[in-house]
This record gives C-alpha cells, sequence and structure tokens, in this order.
C-alpha cells in the first residue's frame, strides 16, 4: 500500500501541531505506523491522500451513522451556512433539535446544547454537585467521559482509595473527588457507595461501554445502580454520548428501560458537525443559568450549521425500520467475524449491542477493563494493518469501538468478512 503522501503529510504536520493530530489516537500510537491523511469520505468509503480506499468501521468515531456526506444532511448544511454560520442569538432550529432529543430519549424533559461530549460532560457533573450540594463524583474503570479534569482519574491502589490523576496537570485534589469501580461490579460498586455516600453526587457510566472496546452491561447493572442512587439521593448520569440514537433511536436508556436524572449527548446529533448536549429531569435543568444559578455558558453553543445538520440525521433516522435495518447488518457482519476467527482459530471474544461492535482478541469474556486489558494487542496491531491492506478501515486500537451505518451496503460487509477471513490467517 503507498502512504507516500500520507506520510510527507504527517512529518510537516508534526513540526507545527503537536504529534502531528488533533486528538491523540488518530495518531497510531497503539498499532504503530503513521496515520492516514483522509482526502474525502463518501458514504462507507474514505480515500486518502495516496488514493487508496477503505470501507470504514470508524465513522469519526461515532457521528457519522448515515455514512459520509449523506445528501440530504449535506443540503441541510450548505442551506444553514448560506443564512450565516453563528447569530450568538437564538435561532428556531435550535428548539426544533431540542424537540427531536426530549420526543427521542425518554428521561429527558430540557436539555441544553453544548459544543462537545467533553462540554456536556462537565457541565452536566458542576450540575449534579450544584443540586445535590455534594462533591464526589464515581466513575467506572475503562468509561471515557471526555477530557475534562475531574474525568482524567483513575483508581489508587485498593478500592478504599480515592482517584489519582490519569494524566499530568491534573491537580490530587480534584482527582481525589473521583471514587472509580469496575464495570458491572455491583458489590464493590455497592461498597464504595456505602462509604461514600453523603458525598456522592452522582454516578456516570456508559450504559454500554464503547471506549475499553464494546462491553455491554451485565443484566442487573444498570437497574441496579438506578435503584442505589435514588436509595442514597445521588444522581444518577448516563454518557450517552456514543450509545445516542445508536445503540436505539431513544438510546440505550430506551433500549434497556432504565432512566438515569441527567443523560449526555453528542457525536450523532450533530451528524458530523462539532456538538454536545445534556438534559434530564426538568426539575434539574431549570438551576441551569439564565433559569437557574448554575452558569455554563457558550459562544457557538446551538450553532446554527451543527444544528441543522443534527435535525437533518435524527428525521432520517426516524424513519421506519432504520435501527431493524442496522441490527440485521451488524448481526450479519458479527457473525461473519466470529466465524472467520474461528476456522482460524483465533481466540477472539466478540460482544455487540446494536451497531456497536467489539472483538477482543482474548480467549476470556471480557466485562470490565481489567478483562478487557487481558487481550492481545500486537494481535489486534497486525490484524488492524491487514484489514487496512485489504481496504477496510477499522479502529486503531483493540480498546475502540467498530461501528456500522445506514450506509454499510451488504456486499461491503462481505468484503469486510472475506478480508478478515484473510487477516485472521495470517495471525
Ligand atoms: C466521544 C465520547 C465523549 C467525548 O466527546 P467529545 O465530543 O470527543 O468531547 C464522552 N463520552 C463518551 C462516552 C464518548 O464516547
Amino acid at each position: 500500500m503507498k502512504t507516500t503522501k500520507s506520510r510527507a503529510l504527517f512529518n510537516a504536520a508534526k513540526k507545527i501541531i503537536p504529534g502531528g493530530v488533533n486528538s491523540p489516537v488518530r495518531a497510531f500510537k497503539s498499532v504503530g505506523g503513521d496515520p492516514l491523511f483522509i482526502k474525502k469520505g463518501k458514504g462507507v468509503i474514505l480515500e486518502d491522500v495516496d488514493g487508496n480506499y477503505f470501507v470504514d468501521y470508524v465513522l469519526s468515531w461515532g457521528p457519522m451513522i448515515l455514512g459520509h456526506a449523506h445528501p440530504s444532511v449535506l443540503k441541510a448544511i450548505i442551506k444553514a451556512a448560506k443564512r450565516g454560520s453563528s447569530y450568538g442569538a437564538p435561532c428556531h432550529d435550535e428548539t426544533e433539535l431540542a424537540r427531536l432529543i426530549v420526543q427521542a430519549v425518554p428521561s429527558i424533559e430540557q436539555v441544553r446544547l453544548v459544543n462537545s461530549g467533553t462540554e456536556a460532560v462537565m457541565s452536566a457533573i458542576r450540575l449534579a454537585r450544584a443540586f445535590t450540594k455534594r462533591d464526589s463524583i464515581l466513575k467506572f474503570e475503562g468509561c471515557y467521559h471526555g477530557h475534562a479534569d475531574h474525568m482524567l482519574v483513575k483508581a489508587g491502589s485498593g478500592i478504599a482509595t480515592l482517584g489519582i490523576p490519569d494524566t499530568p496537570g491534573v491537580p490530587k485534589a480534584f482527582a481525589r473527588q473521583t471514587l472509580t469501580a469496575p464495570y458491572n461490579d455491583i458489590i464493590t460498586t455497592e461498597k464504595l457507595i456505602q462509604k461514600h455516600a453523603k458525598d456522592l453526587a452522582a454516578i456516570i457510566v456508559e450504559p454500554v461501554a464503547g471506549n475499553m472496546g464494546v462491553v455491554p452491561p451485565s443484566d442487573e447493572f444498570l437497574p441496579w445502580l438506578r435503584m442505589i442512587t435514588k436509595k442514597y439521593g445521588i444522581l444518577l448520569i448516563f454518557d450517552e454520548v456514543i450509545t445516542g440514537f445508536r445503540v436505539h433511536f431513544g438510546g440505550a436508556q430506551a433500549r434497556f428501560k432504565v432512566m438515569p436524572d441527567l443523560t449526555c449527548l453528542g457525536k450523532i446529533i450533530g451528524g458530523g458537525l462539532p456538538i454536545g448536549a445534556y438534559g434530564g429531569r426538568k426539575d434539574i435543568m431549570q438551576m441551569i443559568a439564565p433559569a437557574g444559578p448554575v452558569y455554563q455558558a457558550g459562544t457557538l453553543s446551538g450553532n446554527p450549521v451543527a444544528v441543522a445538520a443534527g435535525i437533518e440525521t435524527l428525521r432520517q433516522l426516524k424513519k421506519p425500520g432504520v435501527y431493524k435495518e442496522l441490527e440485521r447488518k451488524s448481526k450479519a457482519i458479527a457473525e461473519g467475524l466470529g466465524e472467520a476467527a474461528k476456522e482460524a482459530r483465533i481466540p477472539y471474544y466478540q460482544t455487540r449491542v446494536g451497531a456497536m461492535l467489539g472483538g477482543f482478541f482474548s480467549g476470556s469474556p471480557v466485562t470490565d477493563f481489567a478483562s478487557a486489558k487481558k487481550s492481545d494487542t500486537t494481535k489486534y496491531a497486525i490484524f488492524f494493518h491487514g484489514m487496512l491492506r485489504n481496504g477496510v478501515y477499522v479502529a486503531p486500537s483493540q480498546f475502540e469501538a467498530m461501528l456500522l451505518s445506514t450506509a454499510h451496503s451488504d456486499s461491503k460487509i462481505k468484503h469486510t468478512i472475506s478480508a478478515a477471513r484473510k487477516v485472521f490467517k495470517m495471525l
């Protein structure tokens, strides 16, 4: 595969952008090699600057559920941009997107638009702290909630210890306000809650973990979280930035029928443009300024072009049969990959919730971060580069999801499975 032009662009970028990329995972660090520079995306096909073509299963890490440059989304973007790209004053489409979100996501009564998932989480946590008048939060190991200080925290040694910074630059005092527990682990979580109940403002969770590979919740996990948080007056926050409008039109909460107090959204609701949102119970949301005292603001929040792309994306997704078809295709590709791994006798633990797929190079079940980390990342790197050579772009990390869009055709899926069959045999 020729990558001369990508390499030249990467070298030029590295001189003036730290690491040559504007978000770390794009740099291929965990699989080795240099990132490909993309020239164009259309439907499910990415074309790089050297003229290589790939079937895309990263989808910009989630937003492109209709595929790239979807004609009607493109039309909505152009139409909106012609009317000016930002006013700093309210416009009708903001209410329209809010209405679509409130209608779709069962627990959201009011919603505030922001510019990224990170911002949504950061704001929801401030709100939870203000509402409960408590300072601590609890998150789960391996769940990603954006890069705000109090979320870049890992577990200290032993479950009794409070969080420690996971990156330089996060004050220890901030990290100490964040407790971490293993995903799906009710016993450990309950112990932590009992010890810290009086100071816990919120528990935040990815209702389907999508940032340690795909790890579904056990049947009891989410209903139990709902029960225990209610019992102790702790707010339950679902971070649905990736699951929202992906595993179900109403998000994971509609799929699993568990209602959080607050929900964070992003990715799909912007149709590929920068956006985020947080929403929930009206009595809580009414605390946000200017309705209430909790400050949160944004120059470009509710941006008319992003909002137009989001509205059109949600309208397309609302059409009958869309999620049934996504489910059918996701099942087909999961089965195909599973059979291919079996044929090649490769240990490959598969997970899937709707159009979110996980494939861990591991012989044992993955239920949390510790078990996910048992995966053979060297095998994954070989798999990744092998798939690239065969025209398939999967995530450049074992610990990311494989995502499907409505634009993945049966023939592209077939191509992907036969590429995987070839690559698995090399492992
Ligand atoms: C992507 C993601 C975020 C962060 O969103 P950004 O728009 O990248 O800031 C937060 N939470 C989850 C679950 C995500 O998948």
